[in-house]
């Protein structure tokens, strides 16, 4: 019997990444005999933040939450208050001499400690063999990340994440092939891979790119039938890369490739290693191969040399692309970063207003994108069941950033599995549809 006090909440903040550091120290701690919840409102002793610190807003919000959290600590509300991530990675000395209430301070490599200073407090573990796996999942059973590599090689101008996560480390194939293999053993239908940088895994373990030789493997392991990609880089993006995207069927015919700007000046001040015309002649590539591609990008507006010209090119470069999906954010001047040096001349006001007219912009085309859907029939996952609808997604959509299939409730489905429906109406960001 798990007595009350020994469930432990992890918070997860940022990125898809963290959850899957969650999700590793979740089965680390189910295994010491702790029950373990994710981001959960259920009562806890035990609370981990895992926080995210590599711009503006998310450092903000991660030290928001810490703050809620101290305060129930200094309550006697929650026992013991543990922080983890990328925020604590990078400001963990500021963090300790600040927060007081805060039991210990843990960064991105030294996580593995964390489940022998729960060990002080915990009652005595009951030998656990409900959990086998590696992670306790905090999606849905059906999906899970899978995350390939840890750090980056590259050197973005405006990006922390090298400093932080530290250089490019591959997993072994044959341990995410095992990784994997658990995950479908246990219900996990679609992985999405994840990394700083996916194109570059293996080059430090084999001196080449081994994505499409891992892509091969795991789709040989029964019970997993889609293979999601998400963020690659777009300078030296293999060609290879497409044609497994466009050939083997297992994976979805979906791209998350952050362009981040299209204006040569910037991108070269970005430190991209891409002009505009190789980056206009990827996109095409790429769709012509694969037709069928839902493309994904991000852009950053008012990096510190964006003009008005730049930002206009972006703009109509935008327009003409018609990307499916565009997330944009505003520059934010971060410390230890190559563009530190540079003036952060852009204001706030004239960055967000062109952030929100790129979004408007976006708008109106992911609207028509859809429309034109309408009266296709598509393969969906559901994911849930939420008011009068099952939500649902098809392969063109990754899960909590792109568009949902909304079928209305009433006939019988079940989360996890796939239903084949048609499209009978489009919003901005959802799909409508019945089951045929
Ligand atoms: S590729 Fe660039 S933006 Fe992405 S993590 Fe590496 S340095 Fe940062």
């Amino acid at each position: 019997m798990v007595e009350k006090r020994s469930t432990v909440n992890i918070v997860t903040l940022g990125c898809s990444k963290n959850k899957v550091d969650s999700e590793v120290l979740g089965a680390q701690l189910h295994a010491m005999g702790f029950e373990v919840v994710h981001d959960s409102e259920k009562k806890s002793n035990f609370v981990v933040i895992n926080t995210c610190g590599f711009i503006g807003d998310a450092k903000e919000e991660s030290v928001d939450t810490i703050l809620s959290y101290a305060s129930l600590r200094k309550r006697g509300k929650i026992a013991r208050l543990v922080v983890m991530g990328c925020l604590s990675e990078r400001y963990k000395k500021d963090l300790e001499r600040e927060i007081h209430e805060v039991d210990a301070f843990y960064g991105v490599n030294d996580q593995s400690l964390i489940p022998a200073l729960f060990k002080l407090d915990a009652p005595r573990p009951e030998p656990s063999n409900s959990c086998q796996s590696v992670r306790i999942l905090s999606t849905p059973s059906h999906y899970a990340y899978l995350k390939i590599s840890e750090g980056c090689d590259r050197s973005c101008a405006f990006c922390a994440i090298p400093g932080i996560r530290g250089r490019h480390i591959s997993r072994t194939i044959e341990s995410l092939v095992k990784e994997a293999a658990e995950l479908a053993n246990a219900g996990v239908k679609e992985i999405i891979l994840i990394a700083q940088e996916l194109t570059y895994y293996g080059i430090d373990l084999h001196g080449k790119r081994m994505l499409p030789e891992l892509i091969a493997q795991l789709s040989q392991i029964e019970g997993i039938e889609w293979i999601r990609l998400q963020y690659a880089y777009p300078q030296q993006f293999p060609d290879e890369l497409t044609r497994v995207i466009a050939d083997n069927p297992k994976v979805c015919k979906y791209i998350d490739l952050p362009l981040q700007h299209i204006s040569t000046n910037v991108l070269d001040s970005m430190r991209r290693n891409i002009t505009r015309e190789k980056t206009i002649e990827l996109v095409k590539k790429i769709r012509a191969s694969v037709p069928e591609i839902a493309f994904r990008t991000t852009f950053i507006t008012g990096f510190p040399t964006e003009t008005e010209d730049d930002f206009e090119e972006l703009y109509q470069f935008v327009k003409e692309s018609r990307f499916d999906r565009v997330g944009v954010f505003t520059y934010s001047h971060e410390e230890d970063t190559p563009a530190f040096q540079l003036n952060d001349v852009v204001p706030e006001a004239i960055k967000q207003e062109r952030m929100e007219k790129l979004m408007t912009l976006q708008q109106d085309i992911s609207l028509e994108i859809n429309e034109s859907k309408i009266g296709r029939v598509e393969r969906v996952i559901i994911d849930k069941i939420e008011g009068e609808y099952y939500v649902g997604r098809t392969q063109y959509d990754s899960p909590e950033v792109d568009n949902e299939v909304l079928i209305p409730a009433g006939i019988e489905m079940e989360p996890g599995k796939f239903y084949n429906v048609e499209i009978t109406a489009a919003a901005h960001f959802d799909l409508y549809a019945k089951v045929i």
